[in-house]
């Protein structure tokens, strides 16, 4: 066991410790994990769904709790936090009500009658990164425990505590023990070990791409499932012909979120050339009134970065090579702060240009024409989202179907619905999360001949 110190990044104080397990412990729990899996999955669907219902009702009754302890754990402002605990609480009803609905087929064949079943897998390990702990643990065990899995879930090391705290309220809500447990400690111990121990059956990481990698290579000797969800440089692109002004006073918030630790941040804004003068000249006063601060006060919309060492590394890209346009302010003295900061670049191989610095850095970039925008927009190994912003309803669709990215919104930021699917193209992950097939992600399809003659 592993003593781990937590801080919280706002102001750099000590708020605690969790004790993180060794190989010993995770191996126990994932005993726990599976022994419980067959009566968990034998359980009516209609309990089930009730279970996990009053999971949902205790979220909504301590929603303000989790969310004052993510400000505190990982500094992040209060109303994103009461939406993410809020999105706990959906997608657990959400998942819940597809518990009756996780339907086979009945397929026509000669001499008898062809059904489907979808089974659950058996144990699942959810990795879970610090950049939104309860999300993207939800998305991961709210469908996975829907569809009859039991659940072992590692926090990232520096975010534990609101994951914690969702595994005793499951508990609270009658969910049996050994169904869901949550397992801090050190990615190369705890989450390596769900990916060598053979009875997991499937691994949800949400991480980065290095990681993400590794544990597909991991799961490959056992043909272990696997759904991964990793990096990004998404693009948002503004064509001349679009409503400036809005694309301008909301390209802040497209990538300053979670103050740019957002594997969906709009981290490159591709600007059409004739409209780049104006564009500019608008985008300035709106990354200016983006309020940077305090993370517990209602008004406040980007908190700090989440560690020192985070901190180092974001401001390590603004070197040389990429040139300050204007940077909004932030807090100074204790915490890790860093101020929103709009570079142009006209190299596209900087490292600004390619590299996901996740942290609140945008590059602004010119282009000519669609197909160079999506020439640009394609120029990267990653393909998790982007925005587009036209007033040219064929042009939106046409750019839309050719960015090579799983997300796309259109005159607008919006990336995460929870009944909307979730994910990435190329590098920036495999599989899917959320939308109509959240549970049977979680599940594999059996097929039953039955002989009638
Ligand atoms: P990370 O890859 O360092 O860590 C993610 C998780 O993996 C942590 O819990 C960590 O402890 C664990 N881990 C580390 N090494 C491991 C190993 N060898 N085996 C098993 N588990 C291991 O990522 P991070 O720094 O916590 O998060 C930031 C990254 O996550 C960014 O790249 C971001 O884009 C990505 N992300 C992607 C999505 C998405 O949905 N695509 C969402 C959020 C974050």
């Amino acid at each position: 066991m592993t003593e781990i110190q937590l801080l919280n990044p706002s102001t750099g104080v000590a708020i605690g410790t969790v004790v993180g397990l060794d190989l010993q412990a995770t191996d126990q729990a994932i005993d726990r994990a599976s022994a419980a899996f067959p009566s968990w999955a034998a359980v009516a669907p209609g309990d089930r769904a009730r279970l996990l219902r009053r999971f949902a009702d205790l979220v909504d009754a301590n929603l303000e709790e989790l969310a004052q302890l993510e400000v505190t754990n990982s500094g992040h402002t209060i109303s994103n936090a009461r939406w993410e605990a809020g999105n706990v609480r959906d997608l657990l009803e959400f998942s819940a009500g597809g518990i009756e609905r996780l339907y086979g087929h009945q397929i026509p064949v000669p001499g008898g009658i062809d059904l489907t079943f979808r089974e659950p897998l058996g144990v699942v390990g959810i990795i879970v990164p610090w950049n939104f702990p309860m999300p993207i643990a939800a998305w991961g065990f709210a469908p996975a425990l829907a569809a009859g899995n039991t659940v072992v879930l590692k926090p990232a090391e520096v975010t534990p505590l609101t994951a914690i705290r969702l595994g005793a309220l499951a508990l609270e809500a009658g969910i049996p023990e050994g169904v869901f447990q949550v397992l801090p400690g050190q990615g190369s111990i705890v989450g390596a070990r769900f990916v060598s121990n053979e009875k997991v059956a499937k691994i949800c990481f949400t991480g980065s791409t290095p990681v993400g990698t590794s544990i597909m290579a991991g799961c490959a000797p056992q043909v272990k499932r696997v759904t991964l969800e990793l990096g990004g440089k998404s693009a948002n692109i503004v064509f001349a012909d679009s409503d400036l002004e809005r694309a301008a006073a909301t390209a802040p918030y497209g990538v300053f979120d979670n103050a740019g630790q957002d594997c969906c941040a709009r981290s490159r804004i591709l600007v059409e050339e004739r409209a780049y003068e104006r564009f500019m000249e608008l985008l300035e006063p709106a990354v200016n009134g983006v309020v940077v601060g305090d993370p517990s006060l209602d008004s406040t919309e980007m908190g700090p970065l989440i560690t020192e060492a985070h901190k180092a590394k974001v401001s390590s890209y603004l070197d040389s090579e990429a040139e300050v346009a204007f940077q909004g302010s932030c807090p100074d003295g204790p915490g890790f702060w860093f101020p929103p900061t709009v570079l142009t670049s006209t190299d596209p191989r900087s490292k600004v240009v390619t590299e996901e610095i996740f942290g609140p850095v945008v590059v602004v970039q010119r282009f000519n024409g669609e197909a160079e925008a999506l020439r640009m927009a394609n120029d990267t190994p990653f393909g998790l989202s982007g925005s587009i912003w036209t007033n040219d309803l064929g042009r939106a669709v046409r750019v839309a179907r050719g960015v090579e990215a799983g997300n796309l919104s259109v005159n607008s930021h919006s990336s995460v619905r929870y009944w909307t699917p979730f994910g990435g193209m190329k590098q920036s992950g495999i599989g899917r999360e959320l939308g109509p097939d959240a549970l049977a992600n979680f599940t594999e399809v059996k097929n039953v001949f039955i002989a009638t003659s």
